[in-house]
Formats: C-alpha cells, sequence, structure tokens
C-alpha cells in the first residue's frame, strides 16, 4: 500500500473557537501532517515569533506577494490580511506528506473552489455565548476587535453547510478525538491510496 500525493485538509471555524487549540493536540499524533504557516498583516502577540505562528508581513510587503501570486488564498479578517503561502504546501503534497490550514471562512471557500478535492472542517461552538465567553478569555483583542469577530462569527456560522465536516468544541477531549477521526478517515479514502498486488 503506497500512499499518493498527499491531502489537503482546511480547518475553519469563528475566531476563538478553539481551532488552535484542538490542532495543537492533534498534530503530535499523526504522522506526516503539517501545518501550513499562514502570513498575516497582524501584529504579533506577546508570546508570538515571527515564522513560528506567521509570517508577520506589513501591508506593502503582503500586496507584493499577492501581486506575484505567491497566496493559494488570502482574505481579510477584522482589518487585516491573512494568506496561505502555495509554495511550502504543494511541496509537501507533491511528497505524499499532509497538510493542514488553519483559517478563516472567506479564505477556506476560495480553497474550496481551488483544490476540490480538499477535505473541509469546520469547527463551531456549543453556542454563541460559549464563543463570546472564550474570545473574551483569552484576552488578546480589545472591546471593539471582539464586537467585530462576533458579528463575523455569525456570519461564519451560516456557513457550515458547505464543509464536509463539523466539529462541535464542547468538550475539548471529544472533540480532540473527533477531529483526529477525521484526519485518519480521509487518510483511508481510496482516491488517496494505490493498492499494489505484489
Ligand atoms: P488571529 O488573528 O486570531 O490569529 O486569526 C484570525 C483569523 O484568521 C482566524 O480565524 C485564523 O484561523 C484566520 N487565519 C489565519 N491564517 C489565515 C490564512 O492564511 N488565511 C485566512 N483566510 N485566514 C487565516
Amino acid at each position: 500500500m503506497k500512499e499518493q500525493k498527499g491531502t489537503l485538509f482546511v480547518l475553519t471555524g469563528p475566531s476563538g473557537v478553539g481551532k488552535g487549540t484542538l490542532l495543537s493536540r492533534v498534530l503530535p499524533t499523526l504522522d506526516s501532517l503539517f501545518l501550513s504557516i499562514s502570513a498575516t498583516t497582524r501584529s504579533p502577540r506577546p508570546d508570538e515569533q515571527d515564522g513560528v505562528h506567521y509570517y508577520f508581513l506589513n501591508r506593502g510587503q503582503f500586496e507584493e506577494k499577492v501581486r506575484n501570486g505567491e497566496f493559494l488564498e488570502h482574505a481579510q479578517f477584522s482589518g487585516n490580511y491573512y494568506g496561505t503561502p502555495s509554495g511550502p504546501i504543494d511541496m509537501h503534497l507533491a511528497r505524499g506528506e499532509d497538510v493542514v490550514l488553519e483559517i478563516e471562512v472567506q479564505g477556506a471557500m476560495q480553497i474550496r473552489e481551488k483544490r476540490p478535492d480538499a477535505a473541509m472542517i469546520f469547527v463551531a461552538p456549543p453556542d454563541f455565548p460559549t464563543l463570546e465567553a472564550r474570545l473574551r478569555g483569552r484576552q488578546t483583542e480589545d472591546e471593539a476587535a471582539i464586537a467585530l469577530r462576533l458579528q463575523t462569527a455569525r456570519e461564519e456560522l451560516k456557513q457550515i453547510p458547505k464543509f464536509d465536516y463539523l466539529v462541535i468544541n464542547d468538550d475539548l477531549t471529544r472533540a480532540e478525538e473527533e477531529l483526529k477521526a477525521v484526519f485518519l478517515a480521509e487518510r483511508s479514502r481510496t482516491n488517496h491510496r494505490t493498492f499494489h498486488m505484489s
């Protein structure tokens, strides 16, 4: 049994829903799965490092990369640009390695158009008040930014039917198991594997 070209996974869902936390727990348990590092014009948070959490760019640098066609997708979110550099992704996929993008919903929709084979996963909160409490609790945004993220979240949640999988992050351990099951199931699909008789 030999793996063919790798699988592209897209993990999306509202800001504050716990996409990053879920991925940080599932990623170490799966081999050959790489997390794409995005570029953004947002300022780094105190614990964030350039080239590790994001590539932090100014608007001019970001727009130049857009013009050069360096992003697989890009979107504006809460007043900043975010984009997925395509080079590293194509390199991993060509090697038969899987890649996961952790991005917001507009970007996910662009991937769905460009890469119809991508496995599309939506992470939702159990309800809206829980999302609001989580966004406030992490204390990374001011009140105006939180309000904007919540307003955006309402629109994002309407897109759930366009996704292949829905993981509800009510209990972290359970959601983590569900997300891992999605990765494993996708990897077992016949169109992602080749069987050799001899
Ligand atoms: P944050 O500012 O909280 O790190 O991210 C804000 C939102 O942008 C999150 O929903 C995050 O998943 C999303 N995001 C991060 N990187 C990208 C990217 O490359 N493209 C898109 N479209 N969204 C991204």
